[in-house]
């Protein structure tokens, strides 16, 4: 599975909790990274400012003690910052130096080494030949450290910038991951499943007529929609539902037109495809042709053997029947023994030859128990008729296969007649 159709596949509300879930956890994490780093910061930039303020105040005193050296009566001009040390300004010296080379050392800077060596020397040296090389010492520590405070505050102005541009990019990668899954649901969620019910609506209005293209339709526009699995399913189910709605409409219609003994298609059917064909056959040029078949002798069959014998007769002649057709032809079952065979686009001469074929393979066809049969076979008469050459219209078309027939019958059974040799007293015999 590509990573894509796993997302895909993924539910958009988990997808939501899980994104957001981690962009808190990031958040958190990052929250408090920040704030330990800060602290440290801070701490740093603290300890970096009051060494600075001390170098500037041991700086201070340094000038001042060298003031007073070199011009005692300016004795006054001595601070009182440090009482009882005021009278030793030497002592004073050493006192701010030592504190300040703890300070130093905690915010990371070396030692002065020029003064350090005094100090570790003789203290007495520290304000005396050495002053102008301190004060250079002095000032240049003094700016260098200046520059680092100042570095450690620009990091930490950074620091917060740097939080800031990560809360907002939290913020737009979350906003962004909700509006995509949004977007996906109502592409591959709610567009899908609009189409769906409009489908639904149109196969319900169109059953049973067109169910299948409708349902057809449907999958088409659902297969080319980035549908979701779960909308590709419902409509997949109700696609195959529509199929075995048409399954069982087509079962219904085959039903309804056929004759359940014989299954040839029944007399309404028959009586429906007669009206049309001859319909049909009035424009110039066209025809079609009846063919009525009726088993001779059939009662005797029926009475010398049993109705249910006789039913697997005219099951055993159905089969021959639809065999010797055509598939433009309609073979069906009148009524009783009785078979009406529609050829359309048929003239007489055909029908007669297709006709006389049947009767001569029934003739000779072996049926259960038929030496009882007077002629010691099964046969059947058939009579013909043709539109419009033998008739005006469809009631008629049967009145003249029937009077076909009859002459058939009355001509001594197992013939064919066609009701335009009638007047020429034409019939074949077999
Ligand atoms: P013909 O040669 O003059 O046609 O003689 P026939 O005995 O066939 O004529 P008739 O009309 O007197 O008898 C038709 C018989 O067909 C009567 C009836 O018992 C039989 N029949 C009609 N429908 C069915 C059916 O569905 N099953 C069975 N077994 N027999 C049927
Ligand atoms: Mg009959
Ligand atoms: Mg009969």
């Amino acid at each position: 599975m590509t990573a894509v159709s796993a997302i895909k596949k993924f539910a958009p509300l988990k997808a939501i909790v899980v994104t957001g879930i981690i962009s808190i956890v990031l958040v958190l994490a990052g929250t408090v990274g920040l704030l330990v780093l800060q602290g440290k910061l801070h701490e740093d930039v603290e300890k970096k400012q009051a060494c600075y303020l001390d170098l500037v105040a041991f700086r201070g005193k340094l000038i001042e003690f060298e003031l007073h050296r070199t011009h005692p009566e300016s004795h006054h001009l001595f601070s009182e910052e440090l009482p009882g040390l005021s009278e030793e300004p030497a002592g004073v010296i050493l006192f701010m130096y030592d504190k300040l080379a703890v300070e130093m050392k905690a915010a990371g800077f070396n030692n002065l080494p020029v003064l350090h060596a005094a100090r570790q020397n003789s203290p007495a040296m520290l304000a005396l030949e050495n002053f102008e090389l301190f004060r250079f010492e002095l000032d240049n520590t003094i700016q260098k450290v200046d520059l680092e405070s100042r570095g450690a505050a620009d990091k930490l102005v950074d620091i917060n910038h740097f939080f800031l541009f990560f809360i907002l990019a939290i913020l737009l990668s979350l906003s962004i991951t909700a509006g995509w899954l949004l977007h996906n649901n109502y592409r591959q969620t709610l567009i899908p499943l609009a189409q769906l019910a409009s489908q639904l609506k149109l196969i319900n209005r169109n059953i049973p007529e067109s169910i299948h293209d409708t349902a057809e339709e449907m999958k088409k526009e659902l297969t080319e929609t980035d549908s979701s699995s779960d909308i590709t399913q419902i409509a997949e189910s109700i696609m195959s539902f529509c199929g075995d709605i048409e399954a069982k409409n087509k079962k219904l219609d085959e039903l309804h037109i056929r004759d359940e003994k014989t299954n040839l298609y029944n007399y309404r059917h028959f009586k429906e495809r007669l009206i049309t064909e001859v319909e049909r056959a009035k424009l110039p040029g066209d025809r079609v042709s009846l063919v009525m078949i009726d088993i001779d002798h059939f009662k005797r069959y029926n009475d010398a053997n049993g109705h249910i014998a006789g039913d697997k007769v005219l099951e055993l002649l159905a089969g021959i029947i639809s065999s010797q057709c055509r598939t433009t032809d309609l073979p069906s079952r009148f009524g009783g023994e009785e078979f009406a065979l529609l050829f359309p686009k048929t003239d007489s001469l055909t029908a007669w030859e297709i006709a006389e074929r049947l009767r001569k393979i029934i003739s000779i066809e072996p049926f259960p128990h038929e030496k009882h049969q007077p002629e010691g076979q099964l046969t059947v008469s058939i009579g013909i008729a043709t539109f419009p050459a033998d008739a005006t219209d469809w009631y008629t078309l049967i009145n003249n296969a029937d009077r076909a027939l009859y002459k058939a019958k009355s001509a001594g059974r197992n013939n064919v007649v066609t009701f335009a040799s009638m007047n020429t007293d034409s019939t074949t015999t077999g």
